[in-house]
């Protein structure tokens, strides 16, 4: 016998591994299937190495700690929570807005039971999924009645697909945007059916561009919230009172995405480039549209406003039960909206927008306390607290640089950019950004039953290679 024979010789199996006290232990917190699954691929890993002649280490301890990370790995989810560093509030790749324990809990108390769901509890028979979210939307939009659907996307689709399918609709060049990679708005203008008359061009776009362009195949006014970017300089767009005005003229509906979809007047907190759905309603435009996760602070949903009338001819269309949201969403959707009762309550209590308006002084409290507790724990690092600017993120308020404090980290180790991916490695795992050589923690987006997770995670992300 060679010697790699004898080392795969003495190579325990499945079995023997499975009925030790190691194995057994696994199967009390592990499901069996990945147990075993974990043990194969850990023992033929083993086999792999002693083949190529890679490692001769046969110590138990090590191939049970690798097949251990298996299983751990096999049996642990794949959507998992993150603390969010980068100051972006309304991060698309980490799952834009977040809800309240409110929230939350009326999630659960309505999903967990059944429901009224289409009961109408009065008549003792049949009732609308939609009704529950109709009064409180016309309540906090002012509109004459709503509808909810998966999402903005499914929103814009639903109703071209319903006014304009095989009819024009006229867009000015200047908002034929791309939102996020995946939806652009030319496309999901042809996959709905609709023609796409394009007016206008990239910087301006002229009153008399659109009603030029009116002949009587057109079916829609499309106005489209230019969301995540900004033409300046020689530029000019036509407002929306002005289109409502050229759609009554001409009897044609005008429609407004509205992208955010703002519920609050925002002028008190200086932003006065992003008029709130109220206002917007006010011009008397036919159908608005606007997210459920941006700056309203909900769940994921693109929620529909508008005349009876248009909102009657897109419930009727089949699309729309294709489209449909479910209890889990509409419950989420009618605690959020019941927060816009009052608006300071709103503003304390919707996660996204107590991130987006929370006054500096108090993002720098909280910065200083994420420094200190910091340069408690860790001697040898640069660790400052530093102003900086943070991102509403979504496409949303794309103009405004919001003042922010950040903690900045240089350690001698690791580099910076070691320690950003070992930060995103951590469980949970840490979102940062990189500056100039310098790790940074912007204060704004971290909750703060997340400081003491956030400062363990970095000191053990600097000091890992001390302790090792
Ligand atoms: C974000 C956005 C959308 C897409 O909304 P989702 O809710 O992400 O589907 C559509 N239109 C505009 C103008 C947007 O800003």
């Amino acid at each position: 016998m060679n010697e790699k024979q004898k080392l795969l010789s003495h190579l325990p199996s499945v079995d023997e591994i499975l009925k030790s006290g190691q194995g057994m232990a696994w199967l009390d917190t592990y499901p069996r299937r990945y147990v075993i699954q974990g043990i194969r691929e850990g023992i033929d890993r083993k086999r792999k190495d002693i083949f190529e002649g890679l490692s001769a280490d046969l110590s138990a301890e090590v191939m049970m700690a690798d097949i251990e990370n298996i299983i751990a790995r096999l049996s642990s989810f794949s959507l998992i929570p993150l603390i969010n560093a980068t100051g972006v509030v309304i991060h698309t790749n980490l799952g834009r807005s977040t809800l309240s324990e409110q929230v939350l809990e009326n999630i659960i108390r309505v999903s967990g039971s059944y429901s009224n769901l289409e009961y109408d509890i009065d008549k003792g028979k049949r009732g609308k999924r939609y009704a529950h979210i109709k009064r409180i939307l016309r309540e906090v939009t002012g509109a004459e009645d709503a509808l909810i659907v998966n999402n903005n996307a499914a929103a814009v689709l639903l109703c071209l697909n319903t006014l304009s399918k095989g009819k024009e609709v006229i867009v000015s060049r200047g908002e034929l945007v791309e939102i996020g990679g995946s939806f652009r708005m030319p496309d999901v203008m042809s996959a709905s059916g609709a023609v796409l008359h394009e007016v206008g061009t990239t910087n301006k776009t002229h009153l008399f561009d659109y009603e030029k362009a009116i002949n009587e195949n057109t079916s829609l006014i499309l106005k489209i919230h230019k969301s995540n970017y900004r033409i300046k300089g020689f530029t000019d767009e036509v407002s929306i009172d002005d289109l409502v005005r050229l759609g009554r003229k001409h009897y044609i509906p005008v429609m407004f995405d509205l992208g955010s979809g703002c519920l609050i007047d925002l002028k008190p907190f200086g932003v006065h480039d992003e008029p709130s759905v109220k206002e917007i309603v006010k011009t008397g435009v036919d159908l608005t549209s606007f997210s459920g996760d941006k700056l309203l602070g909900g769940p994921q949903g693109g929620v529909i406003i508008g005349n009876r009338e248009y909102i009657e001819k897109l419930k009727k269309n089949p699309m729309t039960r294709a489209l449909r949201i479910d209890k889990l969403t509409l419950a989420g959707f009618e605690a959020t909206l019941m927060e816009y009762i009052d608006e300071e309550k709103a503003i304390e209590n919707i996660p996204t927008l107590r991130m987006l308006l929370q006054r500096p002084e108090v993002i720098k409290k909280r910065a200083n306390k994420i420094a200190n507790k910091l340069r408690r724990e860790i001697k040898d690092a640069n660790i400052k607290v530093m102003t900086d600017s943070s991102r509403a993120g979504g496409g949303s308020l794309p103009e405004e640089d919001l003042p922010t404090y950040v903690v900045s980290i240089k350690a001698a180790e690791p580099s910076v950019n070691e320690l950003e991916e070992r930060l995103r490695m951590g469980k949970p795992p840490i979102i940062t950004r990189i500056k100039e050589d310098s790790l940074i923690i912007d204060a704004r987006t971290i909750r703060d039953r997340d400081i003491e997770i956030l400062v363990k995670g970095v000191k053990a992300a600097i000091l890992k290679d001390a302790a090792s």
